[in-house]
């Protein structure tokens, strides 16, 4: 079947400011392909600055990719034009991270859920919006009865609810998530995450969930793609992106997660540190963007970019590296 979303190649450069005289390019994109399947949560993991942000703005048609392609169910969103173009956008919402900065403290939750009616008028007839709203409302774990009351008189956990319930308002085959929880506490967090699954499974909704956070995207995705400047550098399903790394990268990411469980090969490598900072996108390192920080880097890897491959065998654990770590299966591990 053809994949909910499908994003190959895209390229984005910003023009920035280098001197007085001149500017110069960051490099956001460096030809980034993604699959969003239908009902699923891919999980987008990487540090800030990996260029998550702008993939999410591309794929939201709120940015235009210099170069490369996004099918949306197999069409062409940018190529969208008049009336297609609504009904594209309602297909595909967004939960944001800040719920305190994404909501109009103005609006009531009732305003704040049915505001996306104001523009997408046949979605839900009129004299049935206040019944709809109270029904987003118990989805998503409030009361009917709050929704007269304004976002200060929520919580943050609370008020993200909102945020979701307006989201699912037009009824979208995907959302974007982009750090739904990071601005929320601890225990917080769990309840909105469950919360997402819950509807994900009631709904057939697909989500792509972009965090920075592994522990947040492993409680959620069913596979995982980690960015590093620019470009996709592991993906595969969690289970194998998160107990099988394949990509140096990704190993030092979880090997700096101590929350995380971590597999008996994982133990014996020890706590990999990092060295060194991320580069900047504006001149990214020539080869493999990660050599400079790479505990396995040899010649090759500072003149050739590593493509992206699955691990052998077949799958679609796939990682852009020459010197991939070997998958260690259960039965090897225990021998
Ligand atoms: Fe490290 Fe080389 Fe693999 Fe890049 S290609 S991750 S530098 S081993
Ligand atoms: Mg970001």
């Amino acid at each position: 079947p053809t994949p909910l979303l499908e994003a190959r190649d895209l390229k984005k450069t910003f023009r920035v400011p280098r001197s007085a005289s001149g500017s110069t390019r960051l490099h956001a994109l460096g030809g980034v392909d993604i699959t969003v399947r239908r009902g699923e949560t891919l999980g987008l993991v990487g540090e800030s600055g990996c260029g998550k942000s702008t993939l999410a703005r591309v794929l939201l048609m709120l940015e235009r990719p210099d170069s490369g392609t996004v099918r949306f169910d197999g069409v062409d969103p940018f190529a969208l034009r008049g009336k297609e173009l609504p009904a594209w956008r309602r297909r595909v919402q967004m939960v944001f991270q800040d719920p305190f900065a994404s909501l109009n403290p103005r609006l009531t939750a009732e305003e704040l859920i049915s505001e996306p009616w104001l523009s997408h008028r046949d979605v839900v007839p009129r004299r049935e919006r206040a019944k709809r709203v109270a029904e987003l409302l118990e989805m998503v774990g409030l009361r009917a009865g709050d929704a007269g009351r304004y976002p200060q008189e929520f919580s943050g956990g609370q008020r993200q609810r909102i945020g979701i319930a307006r989201a699912l308002a037009l009824n979208p085959d995907l959302i974007v998530c982009d750090e739904p929880v990071s601005a929320l506490d601890l225990s917080v967090q769990a309840q909105v995450l469950n919360l997402l699954t819950e509807l994900q499974a009631e709904l057939g909704v697909a989500y792509l969930f972009i965090s920075h956070d592994l522990s947040v995207v492993r409680h959620v995705a069913d596979r995982v793609a980690v960015m590093y400047l620019g470009r996709v550098v592991e993906s595969g399903t969690a289970e194998e992106v998160f107990t099988a790394p394949r990509h140096p990268y990704t190993a030092s990411l979880l090997s700096a997660a101590p929350s995380l469980e971590v597999t008996r090969e994982q133990d014996r490598r020890q706590r990999i540190v990092l060295s060194g900072e991320v580069p900047s996108p504006v001149d990214p390192p020539a080869g493999c963007r990660f050599h400079p920080r790479c505990w396995k880097a040899e010649a090759v890897c500072g003149e050739v970019v590593p493509e992206v491959e699955p691990a052998p065998g077949g799958g679609h654990h796939a990682a852009a590296c020459h010197l991939p770590l070997e998958v260690v299966t259960a039965a090897k591990a225990d021998s």
